[in-house]
């Protein structure tokens, strides 16, 4: 529990340690590691995560901003921070500062790197991002090799690694799949043949890294299954991942509502008997989307309990399960596990018409953190 507030997560440190450990142990023992801590670790919080996966083995971390890269520099961490996508021209500076390592895939970004580099007598690394196929950020497949060897006019850059993304890993024998490992390997013998050594190779995200053993080349990247979440039910059987995050609350109030009184904005639902309702203290603004009103389940005294009325924006209300009473004060579990009952991140992910990434990240917004 926190001191300011009746709901929040709790994050389990060790469960981060053990899936590195476990995805660890499915690729070769020379195979870097990647903890991906974007978007504040998935909303787990990234410094916390990334010292626990730093002393688990990981030897990267990967960031989406830069200022995410600086938030973990500012909290005294050493290891290689990793850009997955090309910033901003203007965040150059910023990135030379905190020894931030980019992802490049224009000239533009390329020729600035090395002016600022240049300007302060350093060689600054970057690794080059190739679109193999998801068309979304990267330099195109079929550009990779003559770009990447322009850019050796630029004295004060190194190209220090080459990676790819993929788009339907997380479905198995996918042929997309097959056909972007195939273009990447073309990309790279092509750079190869034009004199570039294309450094650190890497591909692999979670659900390559578990479905996928040949992508995971130098280092794998792995964001959701660090977390302990499954990107597809065949990963399931291949590993065995533990969720870091619960979300819990305690009821603020418990009132006996009459026969027929509507509860939340709208009114939606109504009592069909006299029924004890809580409130607890969190809403939509706390990750709990309001499209779950009135269609999400959770735990008090060992049972599941529906959840009545409109999600508002800080606060939601339970019906109470026949059998259980509760009071102010009283432990719910909107994710996670009590007595021998579980709502996991998937099952809310998907009332809620979304996957477990974005239920973490809603969750990590504004919710206070218990590190356990
Ligand atoms: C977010 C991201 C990852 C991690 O993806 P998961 O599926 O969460 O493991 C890896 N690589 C890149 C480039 C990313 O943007």
């Amino acid at each position: 529990m926190t001191k300011t507030r009746w709901a929040w997560t709790e994050i389990d440190l060790g469960a981060i340690a053990h899936n590195v450990a476990v995805l660890s142990a499915l690729t070769p023992a020379d195979t870097d590691f990647m903890a991906v801590v974007k978007a504040d670790g998935y909303g787990h919080g990234a410094v916390q995560v990334s010292k626990a996966a730093l002393d688990a083995g990981a030897t990267h971390l990967g960031v989406a901003t830069v200022d995410e890269g600086v938030r973990l520099r500012e909290a005294g961490i050493l290891a290689p921070i990793h850009l997955l996508s090309e910033p901003p021209s203007s965040t150059v500076g910023l990135v030379l500062l905190h020894r931030l390592v980019p992802a490049l895939c224009t000239l533009e970004f390329a020729e600035t790197l090395h002016r600022q580099a240049l300007l302060r007598e350093t060689v600054a690394p970057f690794h080059l991002k190739v679109d193999t196929g998801m068309h979304r950020t990267g330099i195109r497949a079929e550009d990779a090799a003559s770009f990447s060897a322009g850019l050796k006019r630029f004295s004060a850059i190194k190209l220090a690694g080459t990676f790819t993304h993929f788009a339907n890993a997380d479905v198995p024998n996918d042929w997309d799949t097959e056909r972007q490992l195939a273009r990447f390997a073309q990309v790279l013998e092509e750079m190869r043949t034009e004199g570039v050594d294309p450094g650190m190779v890497h591909a692999a995200n979670s659900p390559a890294t578990m479905l996928w053993p040949e992508s995971h080349f130098d280092m794998v990247r792995c964001g959701l299954a660090l977390y302990g979440l499954h990107p597809a039910p065949e990963t399931r059987t291949k590993v065995d991942l533990r969720p870091a995050m619960a979300v819990k609350a305690r009821a603020g109030l418990v009132k006996r509502v009459p026969l027929g009184g509507g509860v939340s904005y709208g009114l939606t639902w109504r009592a069909a008997s006299p029924t004890d309702v809580a409130t607890l203290p969190l809403g939509y603004a706390d990750g709990v989307h309001r499209v779950l009103s009135n269609s999400m389940e959770v735990l008090v005294g060992g049972r599941r309990a529906k959840q009545v009325g409109r999600v508002c924006m800080d606060q939601l209300m339970v019906e109470l399960p026949r059998g259980v009473t509760a009071a102010r004060g009283d432990e719910f579990v909107i994710v996670g596990r009590q007595g021998s009952d579980c709502v996991t991140l998937d099952e809310v992910a998907e009332r809620a018409g979304t996957i477990a990434h974005e239920a973490a990240c809603s969750f990590g917004m504004r919710l206070p953190r218990v590190y356990v």
